[in-house]
């Protein structure tokens, strides 16, 4: 039987999150820490643990047929392989940063200046769109300290939170790309191995859908019934149950976890009471 190959980070920041997605879809493998391969007990899935700059590679040849990469890696090393899902985790930016307390105004300024950087691709595309003529020193790790070494006056470099910069004394001036981890697929893929992604996808995006969605219920006296679930940015009609209480109703709905905060006041000054919000496990659509 033919399985479809993905290719997840070996060790690194998407290794936990990437096997957390695989669970949550339902896929059962070993977690494979000191091994290159493991195959899921319950789903057509072969899983190929990889150095995370050689993934793009693999995608190219054909080696794996879909792998959980960040888009920022994708666009340093192939920037032609194709993005089809976004993952929602190991979200960051690759920005410019220099030397705290440099009057620093626009990208000009490093005109003629060294950048240290693991991005030299994504960042000789972003000084020749500037017009900016300045020299690139490729380094694998530890970027931020180059400027304290006297190696580069700035650095390119990926930024989650910006504490890395604040303990380097850095301080990030322009972002060059915003990245999270995604699913990319290889040119190659076979009919076969393209039907079994389709379902690992549909999955996933319920995976997904239920993260960002919460089931909510609240009491409401039933003369403003109307008028809150006209406040709900619901997904389909919210379902009322009668209360033992006479003249009050239950009503449930789905609302989306970002939106939730924006209507909470008006749900209260409308007479909604014991307003509650439940995570969700999947969500199919
Ligand atoms: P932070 O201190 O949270 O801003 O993280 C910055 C450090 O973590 C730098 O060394 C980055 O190279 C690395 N980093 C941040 N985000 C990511 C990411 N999504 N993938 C890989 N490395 C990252």
């Amino acid at each position: 039987m033919r399985k479809l190959k993905i290719a997840i980070q070996k060790s690194g920041r998407l290794n936990e999150d990437s096997l957390q997605l695989l669970k949550e879809c339902g896929v059962s493998i070993d977690n494979g820490v000191d091994k290159l391969k493991a195959s899921a007990s319950n789903f057509p899935l072969e899983v190929f643990y990889l150095r995370n700059s050689d993934i793009p590679q693999y995608l190219i040849d054909g080696v794996v047929d879909i792998a959980i990469i960040g888009e920022n890696t994708i666009i340093e090393k192939h920037p032609s392989l194709e993005v089809i899902e976004y993952l929602g985790f190991s979200k960051c930016r690759l920005s410019i940063a220099t030397p705290k307390g440099l009057n620093y105004k626009s990208i000009k300024e490093l005109n003629g200046k060294r950048i240290a950087t693991s991005y030299p691709n994504t960042l000789k595309q972003f000084l020749t769109t500037n017009n900016v003529n300045a020299e690139i020193h490729e380094i694998s790790g530890s970027v931020e300290i180059a400027p304290n070494i006297g190696l580069a006056d700035a650095i390119c470099d990926l930024v989650s939170s910006g504490s890395t910069l604040f303990k380097n004394g850095l301080e990030e001036q322009d972002i060059i790309l915003k990245s999270e981890a995604c699913v990319s697929i290889s040119p190659l893929i076979g009919e076969e191995e393209r039907k079994i992604l389709d379902k690992l996808l549909f999955r996933i995006k319920s995976v997904l859908k239920a993260r960002s969605s919460k089931y909510i219920l609240m009491n409401v006296p039933n003369d403003k019934i109307e008028a809150i679930s006209n406040i709900l940015p619901v997904l389909k009609s919210p379902t009322v149950l009668p209360l033992a209480e006479e003249g009050w109703s239950s009503l449930h709905s789905v609302i989306e976890e970002n939106k939730f905060w924006e209507v909470i006041d008006q749900l209260k000054e409308n007479g909604a009471e014991g307003i509650l919000v439940i995570p969700i496990e999947k969500m199919v659509l």
